[in-house]
């Protein structure tokens, strides 16, 4: 028998869906990173115009509503943690937004009839 459309849609996001991130690490909010003034007179890192500052620091935003951010500093020995479970975030929507294309397809199939 010859598979509709509709069903190898259905399939397919079957397919899609069975293969979730593992989403224990997720952290959403984005990482950033940026330096520091000590403002100590004479540092050479601070030298006007000369020195970058000291760091980078690393520093979390993240969404606290009402269009604000939270900026949350992240220390160097958890930083790769952070930046996994920001990644694994980002990964997950991707494909939460790959299987949902794939329900506007079926919409779009299934209207045809
Ligand atoms: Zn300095």
């Amino acid at each position: 028998m010859v598979k509709d459309k509709a069903e190898r849609i259905i399939e397919s996001r079957k397919r899609l869906a069975q293969r979730a991130p593992d989403p224990t690490i997720v952290l959403a909010g984005s990482l950033m990173s940026r330096m520091i003034r000590c403002n100590k007179p004479g540092c050479r890192y601070c030298e006007k115009d000369k020195g970058k500052g000291h760091g980078p620091i690393w520093i979390l935003s993240v969404n606290a509503g009402n269009r604000r951010a939270r900026q949350i500093p992240v220390p160097a020995h958890v930083k790769q943690e952070v930046s996994e479970g920001v990644r694994r975030y980002a990964e997950i929507q991707k494909w939460l937004k790959q299987i949902s294309s794939l329900s506007l397809d079926l919409l779009e199939e299934r209207k045809k009839r």
